[in-house]
């Protein structure tokens, strides 16, 4: 898929990346709850960017999730690009309504390579962004601290964002993170 036949939406849109098995698709459905339309895919089903157009919280605001396929699956691939699609690069780079990619991380597993090489591209292209620590129900109130700590000092983050698919957790601050961009300028 060439770059030119990404769907041309007028929409703010958010781009959502991690690594296989990152808790992305429990996310998104949490998120995005039944109120999403899915406006149109890439060929291929785990290899797609996956677009949904869908209202925020308030219901007021139209935005389009962009659900970017895993990467870093098992011991294959140890770095971002090797085995991802082609695409994925140009469509980070270049797509001029992408306002923020959300990165997830699991708060359950110390840094990672790919990860911090993601989030190193991402700055390096200027993006906004935001690292969201995955599956803090999991971890007791000591894990937590120090696992989030671990992973601001692995990925040289300001900030992390816990939050939790299952419990809810979290997931407030996401949105207002998410509506937050999705009106700022440029
Ligand atoms: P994806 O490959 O990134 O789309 O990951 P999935 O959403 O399919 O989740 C991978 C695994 O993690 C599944 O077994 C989920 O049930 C589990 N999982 C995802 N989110 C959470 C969460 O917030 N809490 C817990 N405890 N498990 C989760």
């Amino acid at each position: 898929m060439a770059a030119a036949q990404f769907p041309a939406l007028e929409l703010p849109e958010i781009a959502f990346l991690g690594r296989s098995n990152v808790g992305k698709s429990s996310l998104l459905n949490t998120l995005a709850g039944e109120k999403t339309a899915k406006v149109s895919s890439t060929p291929g089903r785990t290899r797609a960017i996956n677009f949904f157009a869908l209202l925020d919280p308030s219901q007021r605001r139209k935005l389009v999730f962009a659900d970017l396929p895993g990467y870093g699956y098992a011991k294959i691939s140890k770095s971002v690009s090797e085995g991802w699609p082609a695409f994925i690069e140009p469509y980070l780079a270049i797509r001029s309504t992408l306002k923020l990619c959300v990165c997830l991380v699991d708060s359950n597993v110390p840094p990672q390579e790919s990860d911090r090489q993601l989030i190193d591209w991402l700055r390096a292209a200027g993006r906004d962004l935001a690292v969201v620590a995955t599956k803090i129900d999991r971890l007791s109130g000591n894990e937590r601290t120090r696992n989030l700590l671990a992973l601001k000092k692995g990925l040289e983050l300001e900030d992390v964002l816990p939050v939790s698919a299952k419990t809810g957790y979290g997931l407030k601050e996401l949105w207002a993170r998410i509506e937050g961009a999705s009106v700022a300028q440029g």
